[in-house]
């Protein structure tokens, strides 16, 4: 596990994650993924930590609710956010960490169109 740097486009968002340098991320075909191309890195709060940004943070809720669809309000980026399948976590949007600390990115397709389908558990791993 090491420490990779993220942030919005405009910087004002800024955080660490920990994670592995080689990277197991979720590309999700729901609604709202796919018009964003977000590429999820699902991690527990606690490998987490928001370094800047809380004050243009905005939410964006739809459908069930759970998940916080959070992004930037200067520039609309959405570098991470508190999704439904973790709602005790966070998603981090692996296009906006920086790319210097990742060794390899393998991509693992979710149907999150189907969402009952794709997480018969009521909820989704971390990574
Ligand atoms: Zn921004």
């Amino acid at each position: 596990m090491i420490t990779h740097r993220g942030a919005c486009h405009c910087t004002r968002v800024r955080f660490e994650v920990i994670a592995p340098a080689a990277l197991v991320v979720d590309q999700c075909n729901c609604s709202i993924c796919s018009m964003t191309a977000y590429l999820h890195l699902i991690v527990p709060k606690d490998r987490f930590k928001l370094i800047s940004g809380s004050e243009v943070l905005r939410s964006y809720s739809f459908n069930t609710g759970i998940a916080q669809h959070l992004f930037c309000s200067v520039c609309g980026v959405k570098s991470f956010y508190v999704p439904r399948s973790n709602p005790d976590g966070y998603s981090v949007n692996v296009r906006c960490l920086d790319a210097a600390t990742i060794e390899s990115i393998e991509v693992i397709g979710v149907d999150g169109k189907n969402w009952e389908t794709a997480y018969p558990g009521g909820r989704g791993a971390y990574r």
